[in-house]
């Protein structure tokens, strides 16, 4: 799986970074946050380097599956489910993108207001 050297969650894919890693498997990792923007935070990033979300082709179906299905299964193990948690893909540096490896957030713990900022 093709990882870029300079990237910041490669490094953190390869282990040269520390991560509090919450969840792993064959097409996705999902650390905590390192600033977290509400109670629960996680980053659920491919294993492979792929900068945004509009670099995502079919053969990354797998990654958005197993990204979904990750999301998912951590909210139910935090027990997020019952009061409803929030999943955000930032495409791009004006919708807040900050680092260029795609990335799903998933936040939770508190309430979350529409539209967001
Ligand atoms: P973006 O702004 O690109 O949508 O999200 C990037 C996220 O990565 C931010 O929420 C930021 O706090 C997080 N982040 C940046 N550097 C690190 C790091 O070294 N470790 C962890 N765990 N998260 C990071
Ligand atoms: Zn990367």
């Amino acid at each position: 799986m093709p990882l870029e050297e300079d990237c910041l969650f490669c490094k953190i894919i390869r282990g040269e970074i520390p991560a509090d890693i919450v969840y792993d498997d064959e097409f996705v990792l999902a650390f905590n946050d390192i600033n977290p923007q509400a109670p629960h935070h996680v980053l659920i990033i491919p294993k492979e380097h792929i900068a945004t979300l509009d670099d995502l082709g079919p053969q990354h179906d797998g990654y958005l599956a197993a990204a979904f299905a990750a999301a998912r299964g951590i909210a139910a193990h935090r027990g997020l489910n019952a009061d409803g948690y929030r999943l955000v893909f930032n495409c791009g540096e004006r919708a807040g993108q900050s680092v260029f490896h795609v990335h799903m957030h998933l936040l939770g713990g508190r309430a979350f207001r529409w539209p967001p900022g």
